[in-house]
C-alpha cells in the first residue's frame, strides 16, 4: 500500500467533513474542558452507522460463539479472527482516527479507550452473559468506558507496583486501593479494573485480577477531571475504592498467562494506534506551517524562502513519510491477518509519538508568537502530542521493550 485508494478517500472526506460541521465549531469548549466529548463521539456514530455495524457484529459474533460451545456449529472465534484480519476495515477505523487527530487528538482516546480497552478486554475475556451486559453499550458508545491499571506508586511498573487489592469473602471479593490518569474515569459508566488477589503471597506475585465495575457501586467514588497540559478534550480522573463489593460474576476470566497477558495485548493495539494519531497531528502541522510560511512576509519576502524554515518543513515532511508508511504498514500488516509483535508495535509507537511532539512543537516554533496563542491551534496540537510520548508506555519503556525484545533473538 503507497496510498489510501478512492473508497478510502471518499470515506475520509465524508469525515473531515462531518469533524469541520460538528467538532471545530466546539474546539474552545472542548480544549478548555468544559464540554465532555462523549455526545460528539456517539454522533460520529450515528452518523457513519457506526452503532448499528458494532451491534450486528456483535450478534452475530455472540451467536456464533454460543454455537460453538454448544457443538452445533462453526467455530466463532476463529470466524471473527478472520473477520478482523480482513482488515476490510481496517481503513475505516485509522481514517477517522488521523481526521480527529487532525483537530481534537482527545476525541481519539476518549473513544479508543472506552471501544479498543474497556469493551476489547470484557470481548476478548469475559463470557458471553458478561458481554451481554457491559460489551454491546461500549461498542455502541450508548455507555463509557475506563480500563484502570495506573496506581499513584505503579505507572511503570504496572504490575509490579500495583497495590489494589481483591480479598474474597464468601462468594464475593471486596476491593479496595486506588488509581489515577484513568482515561474516562470522571464519566465512566462501565470500568475494566485491575487488582491483585489477596491471597497471603508476596504481592510481587499474587494473581493479577480484573473485574467489570459499575459507577454508582457502594464504595466506589470516581473523581473530577483533573487539570493537565494537554488533550483536554478526553477528561482523566482518579478512582478510590474502599471495600467495594462485587460478585464473582463481575471477574473477567484470566485466560492464557493471567491478567497481566491480557493487559500486554491491549498495549499492542494501543501502540499501534498512537501511529495513527501522531500521522494526524502531522499531516496538520505541516499543512498550517506550509500555509504560514507561505502568507507570512518579512523583510520583504516570505518566511518559506528563509532556509532554517525550509529545515523545519523538510524535516515534518520526512516525518510525515515515515508515520504514513509505518500506518500503512499496519493496515497491510491487519489485512493479512498479522498482528504486530510488542517489539514493532512498540518501536512503532516510540518513532510516531516523538515525530508528533517534534513536528508539533517546531510548527510552533515557525509560527513565532502567532504559534503561541490558541488561535493558531498548533500550540493545542502540541500540548495533545505530548502525551503520546507518556501514555500507553513512556517512550523509555518503549525502549526498553524493544531491547529487551532484540536481545532475547
Ligand atoms: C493523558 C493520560 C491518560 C492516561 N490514561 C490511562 C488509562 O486510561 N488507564 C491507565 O491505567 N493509565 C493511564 N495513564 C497512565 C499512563 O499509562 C502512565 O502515566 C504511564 O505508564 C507512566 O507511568 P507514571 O506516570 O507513573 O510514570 P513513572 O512510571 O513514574 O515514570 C517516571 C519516569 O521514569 C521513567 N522510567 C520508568 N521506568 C523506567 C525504566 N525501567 N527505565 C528507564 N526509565 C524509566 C519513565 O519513562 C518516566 O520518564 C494515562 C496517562 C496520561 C498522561
Amino acid at each position: 500500500m503507497i496510498e489510501w485508494s478512492d473508497e478510502d478517500l471518499m470515506i475520509r472526506d465524508a469525515v473531515r467533513d462531518w469533524i469541520e460541521a460538528e467538532v471545530r465549531p466546539n474546539l474552545d469548549a472542548l480544549d478548555a474542558g468544559e464540554m465532555p466529548p462523549y455526545d460528539l463521539i456517539r454522533g460520529l456514530y450515528k452518523t457513519f452507522g457506526m452503532d448499528e455495524m458494532a451491534r450486528a457484529s456483535f450478534h452475530s459474533r455472540l451467536k456464533k460463539e454460543r454455537a460453538a460451545a454448544s457443538g452445533t456449529g462453526e467455530d466463532g472465534a476463529a470466524e471473527d479472527g478472520a473477520a478482523e484480519a480482513g482488515g476490510g476495515n481496517a481503513s475505516m477505523t485509522m481514517l477517522p482516527v488521523i481526521e480527529l487527530c487532525k483537530v481534537a487528538p482527545g476525541l481519539v482516546s476518549a473513544m479508543g479507550v472506552s471501544l479498543g480497552l474497556a469493551a476489547g478486554t470484557i470481548m476478548k475475556r469475559g463470557t458471553a452473559e458478561q458481554k451481554e451486559r457491559w460489551g454491546l453499550d461500549l461498542l455502541t458508545m450508548e455507555k463509557v468506558g475506563a480500563w484502570a491499571i495506573t496506581e499513584p506508586d505503579s505507572g511503570s511498573d504496572a504490575f509490579g507496583g500495583m497495590q489494589a487489592t481483591a480479598r474474597k469473602v464468601g462468594d464475593e471479593y471486596v476491593i479496595n486501593g486506588s488509581k489515577t490518569f484513568i482515561t474516562n474515569g470522571p464519566y465512566a459508566d462501565t470500568i475494566v479494573f485491575y487488582c491483585k488477589l489477596d491471597d497471603g503471597r508476596d504481592p510481587r506475585d499474587r494473581e493479577i485480577l480484573t473485574f467489570v465495575l459499575d459507577r454508582g457501586m457502594p464504595g466506589l467514588d470516581q473523581s473530577r477531571p483533573l487539570r493537565k497540559m494537554g488533550l483536554h478534550s478526553s477528561p482523566t480522573g482518579e478512582l478510590f475504592l474502599d471495600d467495594v463489593r462485587a460478585g464473582a460474576d463481575r471477574l473477567l476470566a484470566a485466560g492464557a498467562g493471567g491478567g497481566r497477558e491480557s493487559a500486554k495485548q491491549n498495549f499492542v493495539t494501543e501502540r499501534a494506534g498512537v501511529a495513527a494519531m501522531s500521522l494526524g497531528v502531522i499531516e496538520e502541522c505541516l499543512k498550517l506551517s506550509v500555509e504560514y510560511a507561505k502568507s507570512r512576509e518579512l523583510w520583504g519576502q516570505r518566511i518559506g524562502d528563509f532556509q532554517l524554515i525550509q529545515l523545519k518543513l523538510a524535516k515534518m515532511e520526512v516525518a510525515r513519510l515515515n508515520v504514513q508508511n509505518l500506518v500503512f504498514r499496519h493496515v497491510e500488516m491487519q489485512k493479512a491477518g498479522r498482528t504486530p509483535t510488542l517489539a514493532e508495535a512498540s518501536a512503532m509507537k516510540l518513532y510516531s509519538a516523538q515525530a508528533a511532539s517534534e513536528v508539533a512543537m517546531e510548527a510552533v516554533q515557525l509560527f513565532g508568537g502567532n504559534g503561541y496563542m490558541s488561535e493558531y491551534r498548533v500550540e493545542q496540537l502540541a500540548r495533545d502530542a505530548k502525551s503520546f510520548q507518556i501514555y500507553a508506555g513512556t517512550d523509555e519503556i518503549q525502549v526498553t521493550h524493544i531491547a529487551r525484545d532484540l536481545l532475547s533473538r
